[in-house]
């Protein structure tokens, strides 16, 4: 009995979406309920996660529509389509250099002075610093 206890709590802390990712991390920040997010989204968030070795939780995953205009997001931004993240990291220009190499031609990645941002869109590129 212990030990089947144990076994559940150690996958629940290791995240209920992936290895280090559980579904509440992504919701919408104003509190509206929804968190959705892509599965390759979740993946690129997993390999971040390997490359900085550390926990890392991301500030914005899914943005409402309402939540989005509160933090001046653009109107298209992937953010409402459950298909972006803001990963808030040590050294933002390592991942996005690490990102850009893996993948020269696919994602959208952008990289801000505390995070860096990623997206499952065709590909762009973008600096905020
Ligand atoms: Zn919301
Ligand atoms: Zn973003």
């Amino acid at each position: 009995m212990e030990k089947i206890f144990l076994l559940l709590f150690g996958i629940k802390k290791m995240g209920d979406l992936s290895k280090h990712f559980s579904r509440y991390e992504f919701r919408c920040k104003c509190g509206c309920g929804k968190d959705t997010i892509d599965a390759e989204t979740l993946k690129l968030c997993e390999l971040i996660r390997e490359f900085v070795g550390k926990p890392i939780s991301p500030s914005s995953g899914y943005r409402c529509e309402t939540h989005n205009r509160h933090v001046h997001g653009s109107k298209n931004s992937q953010h409402l389509y459950g298909r972006a993240v803001d990963l808030p990291v040590r050294n933002p220009k390592s991942v996005f250099e690490m990102l850009c190499e893996i993948y020269p031609d696919k994602f959208g990645v952008g990289l801000y002075q505390s995070f860096v941002h990623v997206d499952t869109r065709k590909a762009a590129r973008w600096k905020v610093i």
